[in-house]
């Protein structure tokens, strides 16, 4: 039976995005090899060493450690991981504001810590004072997002890496959507920037690799060892990963993509998608939708039910924000023309 993936041509609510070719080519050439055992899969072994050390670079990062993870549930399910380990508490907590990815919510549940989910302010950023309020000696989490699922908004990264420092707690940035961009932009987000302990950043979104690529980082390796469980039956000894056989194609897609694209091409992408971005908001602005400014390439606008869901019916893929927006995501496939073809049908649904 011959079936062919859905087009990317109406997709505009993915975080995922078409792997560049190279992407495409490697992860095709490494999908019978699996990092989870990398004394006998060497190759794929040392190019995941490749992808964290370049993952470094893009996070700032002087001496990376970290994986190549499934995605970015698995690297913030690990980051909690981490944290509930080197606590002393029995029931530790993390505190995250509202904008954090659902994921964090699977990593509680699993983990058995308490999520203390504070605020966001009128930005859409962490609320500095509620974060402040909710931290207590049992923190041992304290999560930031850079680059925010909904609104693509940046935390304030080094003011919360500051409250988690002050409590004897951990700071995580989740910038598994953002960490492609941001370099590239003046936000305080990464490693060299703030005092911070692990991130999520996943060159299967906005990196261009093939799924599955996501990215853990730590800032040093013993944080890993918190994870690593003994592998009597393989011919390493010991594994931090949560999956265990995983992937290759996506380790050796990561690095095809992040060699071929960082820095020039990626920051090319960035403008590109930013300026698509701030495009569309303005010609939804002018067609009198209210419209959250895209700090970073995400757009979102009210746009009512009816004409969302006449959309939908045309094949676009959109989705909401929990507060009720339609988001926009500017990925490398969102082109000029998608998003003026895009206005064009909903000009035409909004005259019917
Ligand atoms: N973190 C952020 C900020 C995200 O936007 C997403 C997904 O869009 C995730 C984590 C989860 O990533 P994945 O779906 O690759 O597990």
């Amino acid at each position: 039976m011959q079936m062919e993936p859905q087009p990317f041509d109406r997709v505009l609510s993915s975080m995922c995005t078409e792997p560049h070719p190279v992407a495409r080519e490697a992860a095709e050439r490494f999908l019978a090899t699996n990092p989870g055992d990398p004394g006998t899969y060497r190759t794929v072994s040392a190019l995941e060493d490749d992808a964290i050390a370049i993952l470094g670079e893009i996070a700032g990062l002087e001496e990376p450690a970290g994986y190549v993870a499934s995605g970015g549930t698995e690297a913030n399910v690990q980051a909690v991981r981490i944290a509930r380990e080197r606590a002393d508490d029995r029931r530790p907590n993390v505190v995250i504001p509202d904008s954090g990815h659902f994921s964090f919510h699977k990593a509680s549940d699993v983990l058995g810590v308490e999520l203390r989910v504070v605020p966001t302010d009128d930005r859409h950023r962490a609320d500095v004072a509620a974060v402040r309020a909710a931290v207590d000696e049992e923190t041992a989490l304290v999560v930031g997002v850079a680059g925010s699922t909904e609104y693509g908004r940046v935390d304030p990264i080094v003011v919360l890496s500051e409250i988690a420092a002050d409590a004897g707690a951990m700071c995580h940035v989740d910038a598994a959507w953002g960490g492609f961009v941001l370099p590239f932009t003046d936000y305080e987000w990464h490693f060299d920037h703030a005092a911070i302990d692990s991130m999520t950043i996943d060159p299967h979104k906005m990196g261009q690799a093939a799924v599955p690529a996501g990215g853990l980082l730590v800032r040093s390796s013993d944080l890993l060892d918190e994870l690593a469980v003994d592998t009597p039956y393989l011919e390493s000894t010991d594994q931090a990963t949560l999956t265990g056989t995983r992937s290759g194609a996506g380790v050796a897609s990561a690095v095809a993509a992040m060699d071929e694209l960082w820095p020039d091409g990626y920051r090319g992408q960035y403008v590109r998608s930013q300026n698509n971005a701030e495009w569309l908001a303005g010609a939804l602005e002018q067609r009198g939708y209210a419209v959250v400014e895209p700090t970073l390439p995400l757009v979102a606008a009210d746009i009512p039910q009816s004409t969302f869901d006449a959309l939908r019916a045309e094949g676009w893929r959109l989705s909401r924000a929990a507060t009720g927006e339609v988001r926009i995501v500017c990925m490398p496939h969102v082109t000029r023309e998608m998003l003026a073809s895009f206005v064009d049908d909903l000009d035409r649904l909004e005259s019917r």
